[in-house]
Formats: structure tokens, sequence, C-alpha cells
């Protein structure tokens, strides 16, 4: 007869302690500062950009665009691919490469992805007779340079990582 297994097998990961403090007193515990561990994570993460594909394959060829709604005409340049106000199919457009800070803010927060490269400025872009607006990032002037009004101009990184962040903007002059 086949012993039953009374033993998971040891790991190669993890570390042996040894003189851990731990107090024989247990309401001690309450005072114990919280143990903090590292630990790496990487997942493949598969994500489909559905109906927002042109959006990304236009980063990736120099381009912006947005689309337009054939009913009632609203055009967007953060696309929507139904109508917000009649919820007509949208067609695409390609959007001009320069536009103005409509508004902006610095940013001394953000989440992981960014955290490292914080403070950055963000402007909402207004393109001349675009109806809504882009958010972006604005590279090349400091906080107190900014103005509402600036023209700016789209740059792309030269390597396509088919996110919002292929496309940037610099001051237009
Ligand atoms: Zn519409």
């Amino acid at each position: 007869m086949k012993k039953k297994e009374t033993k998971l097998p040891e790991t190669e990961e993890g570390t042996v302690l040894f003189n851990v403090p731990f107090p024989e007193d247990l309401s001690q515990l309450k005072k114990m500062s919280p143990i903090i561990i590292k630990w790496p994570y990487h997942i493949d993460y598969i994500h489909s950009y559905g109906q927002d594909s042109p959006f990304f394959a236009g980063l990736a060829n120099k381009k912006l665009v947005g689309t337009k709604c054939p009913k009632c005409g609203y055009k967007y340049a953060t696309p929507k691919y139904h109508c917000m106000y009649c919820g007509s199919e949208c067609d695409w457009f390609e959007l001009p490469l320069e536009g103005k800070i409509h508004t902006w803010t610095t940013c001394h927060f953000g989440g992981e992805e960014f955290l490292k490269e914080t403070p950055f400025n963000l402007i909402l872009v207004e393109f001349e007779g675009v109806d809504s607006l882009l958010l972006a990032r604005l590279i090349g002037l400091s906080q107190d340079e900014i103005r509402i009004g600036m023209k700016v101009k789209a740059k792309f990184r030269r390597n396509s990582q088919f996110k919002p962040t292929d496309v940037y903007f610099v001051p237009a002059e």
C-alpha cells in the first residue's frame, strides 16, 4: 500500500529566517510594525483595443484620428465609435497635428507606470473645428511657462508601443 503524502514539497523560493523577534506576550503583537516584502510580479496581459484600434494604428503611423457623427455632425478628438448625443455610428477623420492648450494641469502624483516621471504636465488639446478635446502630455515647458491658448504640435514616439502615450505635444513656436 502506498503511503499517503503528509508533507508539501519544499520550494526553492523564500527565505529561511533565524532569530526573528517574536514576543512571549502575544498582546505585544498589536504593536508590531507591518512586514513589507518585495516580490517581482509579471503577467502577460492580452488586451483588445476593439473598435478603438484605428486610433492606435494612426499613432503608429504618426497620425491623429478622431471620429465624426454622420447624423448630427459632432466631431470627437477622442474617438467615440458611437455618437454620445444621437447614438449613430461615427466615421473616422484625420485630425490636424496642431492645436492649442484648452486647459492643463501638473501631476505630482500618478499611477504606478507614470510615478517615476512625476511631476509632468497634462494638457487638453483643442483642435480647430473639433468639438471635443484630447488629453496628452506636454513636454518642453515648465509649469510657470504654460498658458491657456498656446499653440502646440503633436510629436510621436519613434517606437510605437500602441499606447495613448505614443503621442505627446510640444510648443508649436
Ligand atoms: Zn450624433
